[in-house]
């Protein structure tokens, strides 16, 4: 089931996409033996035993295995694993989730939710990280082909690595992963390197590694083959930091020096040991720059790296907000949408890069875990006794979802998850041979909510996008947004927190404002609005560099910057007293007066 490992370039791609087509061709049975392999793999754990008691694995076939599994083992949330999670953070050895002894746990990024999670991580997750890689390259060659030895410019940070009170090695996904033999693996089999070493990437410290990573990307600009970071909003601040700090860089590119803010030694080593004088270089930058900040830094990406294919990160669901800006940057460099995935598994490949993010889809890889689907259907008008934003179907196996429907994704890993409920939302586009390919919708949980209206992520993103499209009248733009349900005061009501660069006179905001409240279309949002149950919508504008700081304070925390996501409500008190502080302006909506 598995693709071969190592293989050089061109045949690499082919085989791989190769391997996709058909595990996707055959994607039904191939869950079905993913499902087995698991079960294999982990029988008689703790966990399993409970549920399934002492069925014996080998006398019970494929199709009749699947059954058992999915009428006996509950689904859960990860609230409902922790117990068990915590045993083995803990230093319990017993078998509970998997046979192998655990010896690394992920966090998830937790912004979403603003808790981080304890996920189990395995050999096995770095080297599924590997092949999504490969594959996505693969696919990505075809249309946007690269030269072999390019350098990549990504925008990458690992977080600090820790032991656990039993001794487990703790850290991000990704810190795992930038830090084990696949990552190296991957550059060398795709023979394109990343412009910063691993002393920049491992370095701790998130604004002396976007120096460098800038830096280094500068002095190897002809050489850069593509863009790219796990999220896009780090690219997007890196360019913003890039606006700020570029006559410094030109300084050390002059000089071949590096400026006084790198102070952690190993980072300054390895930076100086591949940087030289370069005057040539620091003048074209300059020049460059000088154009660029007169057209308000459009076409920054072609101007200073003029190789560059394509800027590649991960673009939908929370990020969508960042393309107009990144767009801004990149000009005509198309933008590459990078693949669905999550700290306790991978999902899905983009098939087709040459899609602009707002329509990518991403095709199932069967044989990465186990993916069940929960139909989820929205409560029509009886919105009274809702407490919960979806209705729900049982869930379905991955050869048995429709096109047009929307699910929660339910996984089953290798690494000890059994039947346990991701939190996400797709939407079923098509079909990629037997595999669906899947739209990413939002995150499950409500974020919105004062009595009986529900509003999602994604409506709050369109509301958002609709407001602030009127601040083109005063030429200013949208540089981050969060919101808070205050259910504190009577009537309760929605506070939309708004970063603007530009001068914005008071009554657009005031429009800004109304138009928001008037697009929430949720009904029992409209309902509450019209019988004034839900107080008007407020607009609280929050000075520059504050949601810098909101990001500084998730850091602070263990988050890792390539993981880091804006979350898009909180009620989280530390974060509301930095945006109430940081409070400049508030507006009340008109609409419903
Ligand atoms: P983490 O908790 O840091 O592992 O983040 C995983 C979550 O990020 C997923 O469950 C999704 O909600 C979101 N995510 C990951 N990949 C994508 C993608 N390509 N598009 C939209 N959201 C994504």
């Amino acid at each position: 089931m598995e693709p071969a490992v190592v293989c050089n370039n061109q045949s690499n791609g082919d085989d791989i996409i190769q391997w996709f087509e058909d595990v996707s061709e055959n994607a039904e049975l191939v869950q079905t033996q993913t499902l087995r392999r698991i079960l294999e793999l982990n029988w008689g754990v703790e966990y399993l035993k409970k549920w399934l008691g002492d069925v014996e694995i080998d006398e019970v076939d494929e199709c009749a295995l699947e059954s058992l599994y999915t009428s006996l083992v509950p689904l859960v949330s990860h609230a409902d694993l922790e117990p068990y999670i915590q045993r083995i953070a803990n230093g319990d050895s017993a078998p509970l989730l998997t046979q192998q002894p655990m010896t690394t746990l992920s966090l998830s990024s937790g912004t979403t939710e603003g808790r981080q999670k304890y996920v189990p991580f395995t050999r096995h997750s770095a080297q599924t990280t590997l092949q999504i890689f490969r594959l996505a390259a693969a696919y990505r060659s075809r249309v946007y082909p690269t030269r072999e030895g390019g350098k990549i410019l990504e925008f990458i940070y690992s977080s600090k690595q820790f032991k656990t009170r039993g001794g487990l090695t703790a850290g991000t996904a990704t810190t795992h992963y930038y830090a084990s033999q696949e990552f190296k693996i991957k550059q060398e089999t795709t023979k394109s390197f990343t412009c910063s070493p691993e002393e920049v990437i491992s370095s701790g410290d998130n604004k002396q590694a976007t120096y460098c990573h800038l830096l280094l990307g500068l002095f190897f600009s002809d050489h850069v083959e593509f863009i790219t970071s796990t999220f896009a909003y780090s690219i997007v601040q890196s360019f913003v930091t890039f606006e700020e700090l570029w006559r410094d860089l030109c300084i050390d590119i002059r000089d071949g020096s590096l400026s006084k803010r790198i102070n952690v030694p190993k980072v300054r080593k390895s930076v100086l040991d591949i940087i030289s004088p370069n005057p040539k270089l620091a003048s074209k930058i300059e020049a460059a720059c000088e154009e660029l900040e007169d057209l308000d830094w459009f076409g920054l990406v072609p101007k200073l790296w003029p190789n560059a294919k394509y800027v590649y990160s991960i673009m939908t669901g929370s990020m969508q907000p960042y393309l107009k800006k990144l767009r801004r940057y990149a000009a005509d460099v198309p933008l590459v949408s990078a693949e669905y995935g999550s700290t306790e598994s991978w999902i899905g490949v983009n098939v087709d890069p040459c899609l602009p993010p707002e329509d990518v889809t991403f095709a199932v890889v069967p044989t990465f875990s186990y993916f069940e689907f929960i139909p989820l259907y929205r409560h029509e008008q009886d919105c009274n006794l809702a407490v919960d934003d979806f209705i729900e179907d049982k869930p379905v196996p991955l050869s048995q979802v429709k096109v047009g429907q929307q699910y929660e994704i339910v996984l089953t890993t290798f690494t000890g998850l059994y039947r346990y409920r991701l939190g996400d939302v797709v939407e079923v586009a098509g079909f990629h041979r037997g595999t669906p390919k899947l739209n990413f919708i939002c995150r499950r949980k409500l974020i919105l909510t004062v009595n009986i209206d529900k509003n999602t992520e994604k409506d709050l993103q369109i509301v958002v996008e609709r407001g602030s499209q009127l601040l083109s009248k005063s030429r200013a733009e949208l540089i981050d947004f969060t919101s808070h349900a205050d259910v504190v005061n009577q009537p309760g009501h929605y506070i939309i927190y708004w970063e603007i660069k530009g001068d914005v006179e008071d009554m657009v905001l005031g429009e800004c404002c109304r138009e928001m409240d008037a697009s929430f279309v949720d009904h029992g949002y409209v309902v509450s609005r019209r019988s004034n149950s839900i107080g008007p919508l407020e607009l609280r504008i929050v000075e520059k560099g504050t949601f810098k700081k909101i990001l500084e304070y998730f850091i602070g925390n263990g988050s890792a910057l390539s993981q880091f996501k804006t979350p898009r409500c909180t009620s989280n008190n530390v974060l509301l007293s930095i945006l109430n502080l940081c409070t400049i302006k508030r507006v009340y909506s008109t609409a419903y007066a």
